[in-house]
């Protein structure tokens, strides 16, 4: 089955109690057990749920995985997967991932003792050379946020399967349509699922797929324990999200595309940030690596044109968190999304004050176009 099949007729498409075409909601929390201590599939709602379960098996085979988490945010999927480790573990992380990840590993993990060297994952000799004796895995996201900077997969799983690290993966920007890192060699693939997987701005979710049968029983245990799982009423509308994946990504990319090629083009705009642009530095590997290029698309202005007056002119375009989803949203990661990230290290990373990032949606591209360029030329007036 082609992946854009598999979305709406793989996991449970069919509900195998009454052969409804959509998963019913199991709203349960406990679930009848007919014999004392016998074999039961069902017992407890934060254990296993029927609906959650099918979300769970449509992610691990659009992810080409043995087995799928859903969690309550993405922020608890990447809980639960660094979990796996110990105090006294030490990882290398990218260092342009999510905001969130960074206040994570800072604020929570390094109190119980894991280890964290920041690098470059572009730079594969920085990975190798960040290696120690105590490490035990390479976490990144290619595309980063807000960079969109592209880190070879296979190159990466080859160094950590050299040194018998674990590879875990954050694919929320490019999604399993665009990329299959397990299927590179990655262990463990994360999601927030809030983002294009939901697609519609309604729900916060996280998704970890694995293609390992012992790293997903422990898992399956974490997520037990831990118990940051995913209500069966938000895993049921994901799985609905999901089915429209392959046709929400192909109107994504062609206005993506559309939106780049006018930013490229408008004196105004001084630098524009786009895998498919023919000249941004990643564009051969996001060929080879990804089946499109995405629509996050970051930018700068000209100097001494304002950032802030142009996002607060537009009309149709909200100025909003978040990505992903069915409607177009623009944002300023240093005061928004990376906000958590000290400015020094915002900066170092490339991260400049004024950098804007849009989400690109699947609204009509010329009315996007459009009001980016009344934005745009409202600030000429200015200089
Ligand atoms: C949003 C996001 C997260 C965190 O997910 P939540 O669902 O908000 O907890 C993690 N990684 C990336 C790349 C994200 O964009």
């Amino acid at each position: 089955m082609k992946f854009n099949t598999q979305l709406i007729h793989g996991g449970n498409s069919e509900d195998p109690t009454t052969g409804a075409v959509s998963t019913p909601i199991y709203r349960a929390s406990t679930f009848h057990q007919r014999k004392l201590g016998g074999e039961v599939k069902w017992e407890y709602g934060r254990t296993g749920n029927p609906t959650r379960a099918s979300l769970e098996k449509l992610m691990a085979e659009l992810e080409q995985g043995v087995a799928g988490f859903a969690f309550a945010s993405g922020s608890a999927a990447i809980h639960a997967v660094f979990s796996l480790f110990s105090a006294g573990d030490h990882f290398v992380v990218g260092n342009d991932v999510y905001g969130g990840t960074f206040r994570l590993i800072n604020q929570v993990l390094k109190r119980f003792g894991f280890e964290f060297t920041v690098v470059d994952t572009q730079n594969l000799a920085a990975v190798e050379a960040a290696i120690q004796p105590n490490t035990v895995a390479i976490y990144f996201e290619t595309p980063t946020n807000p960079l969109l900077k592209l880190t070879d997969i296979k190159a990466i799983t080859k160094i950590a399967q050299q040194h018998d690290l674990k590879t875990i993966i954050d694919n929320t920007f490019a999604t399993p349509y665009n990329q299959q890192p397990l299927t590179l060699g990655a262990d463990i693939v994360v999601h927030s699922a809030t983002k294009y997987l939901g697609g519609h701005s309604d729900v916060v979710a996280g998704i970890a797929v694995t293609n390992k049968l012992e790293l997903a029983e422990r898992l399956a245990f974490l997520q037990n324990a831990i118990g940051s799982v995913l209500g069966p009423d938000d895993s049921w509308l994901l799985m609905r999200g999901i089915k429209t994946l392959g046709a929400r990504m192909r109107v994504h990319h062609e206005n993506a595309h559309a939106v780049a090629d006018f930013l490229v083009h408008d004196p105004r705009v001084a630098k524009v940030l786009y895998p498919g642009l023919t000249d941004f530095p990643d564009h051969e590997l996001a060929r080879n690596q990804m089946r499109d290029f995405g629509a996050m698309i970051s930018f700068e202005l000209k100097p001494g044109l304002s950032a802030k007056q142009f996002v607060e002119s537009l009309k149709l375009i909200d100025l909003a968190e978040s990505l992903g989803g069915i409607e177009s949203l623009i944002e300023f990661p240093a005061v928004m999304t990376h906000g958590a990230i000290p400015r020094e290290v915002r900066l170092a990373n490339g991260i400049k004050d004024e950098l804007i990032r849009l989400s690109v949606g699947i609204e009509d591209e010329q009315d996007l176009i459009a009001d980016l360029k009344q934005g745009l030329t409202q600030l000429d007036g200015e200089n």
